[in-house]
């Protein structure tokens, strides 16, 4: 495996690469791997002659109070989990390569981004749009893994590569959870043991959902009601949004019709926790 830090080498390299006739498979993180990251390497590993990860944590995407310097750093243990699932380069570049002091141009996606996540972290997707297209740019990927962890962030990557006529292929990788159903972040690092056990909610309260949907229950007030108890039962719980939204145009739903996306974010003490799952009816 070889480490990349110059965005010029890297682009160099897939240039490289693209004219011996390879195809680039390439999975953007932010680092501090688990389960979940690799998941979405090794389907990438499956279906590309070449395996690009980078780990960059991108400060365009982060709001002036978030966790931009607290964010968790290993690169060695990064580093030796690339190499067991068969990467062959790590591209891991210093922000003062990727940006310029005086940047000026950025990608901003109009129609999605100012919902759900987008509304509590406002810039948060125009700095995920510019660096995923600053990414594409330099490492030339044929075909690129995005988790469903992330669903509204997916979605916006698709329609800015439709839009823009990006010619890369996005892939979804579905969500890895922890044998109790918490889904994986690098985030839960933050969480005391107690929170860790509190956490379970998004996953209870999706649960529940998804039971009283198969049920016959399609009313978005009775559900979500029945998932904001649940969640208010939790000490250090705070709801940021349980939303229902049409699963391409992220509008708000009031009956569970055709594919909903149910997401949701809830604060345990200060980590800001995201999940979803998509209700067909
Ligand atoms: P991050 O390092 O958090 O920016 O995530 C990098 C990529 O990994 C994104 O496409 C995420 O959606 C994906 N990802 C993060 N957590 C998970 C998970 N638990 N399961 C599947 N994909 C994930």
């Amino acid at each position: 495996m070889k480490i990349v830090q110059s965005p010029q080498e890297m682009q160099r390299r897939a240039l490289e690469l693209k004219r011996a006739g390879k195809t680039i498979g390439f999975v953007p993180t932010m680092g501090f791997l688990h389960e979940g990251h690799l998941s979405l390497m090794k389907a990438a590993r499956a279906q590309c002659d070449v395996l690009v990860v980078s780990i960059f944590v991108n400060p365009t995407q982060f709001g002036p109070n978030e966790d931009l310097d607290a964010y968790p750093r290993d690169f060695e243990r990064d580093e030796a989990l690339c190499n067991s699932v068969g990467v062959d380069y790590l591209f891991y570049p210093e922000p003062a390569t990727m940006y310029a002091d005086d940047a000026s141009v950025w990608v901003d996606e109009e129609r999605l981004s100012g919902v759900l996540c987008g509304a509590s972290r406002p810039g948060h997707f125009r700095g995920v749009c510019t660096v995923v297209s600053k990414l594409f740019n330099l490492v030339l990927p044929d075909l690129s893994v995005f988790g469903e962890k992330d669903a509204q962030q997916l979605r916006i990557i698709e329609r800015m590569v439709r839009d823009l006529n990006f010619p890369v292929q996005i892939v979804r990788g579905p969500i890895v959870r922890e044998p109790d159903g918490l889904a994986m972040s690098s985030r839960n690092k933050y969480l005391t043991e107690e929170q860790r056990r509190n956490a379970l909610c998004l996953r209870r309260s999706l649960d529940r959902a998804e039971a009283m949907v198969k049920a016959g229950e399609h009313d978005v007030r009775v559900l979500r009601g029945e998932m904001e108890h649940l969640i208010a039962d939790v000490p250090d719980g705070v709801i940021d949004y349980v939303s229902f939204v049409d699963d391409v145009s992220l509008e708000p739903v009031e009956r569970v019709d055709g594919r909903v996306l149910l997401a949701l974010a809830v604060k345990i003490g200060s980590t800001r926790l995201i999940d979803n799952t998509v209700l067909v009816a």
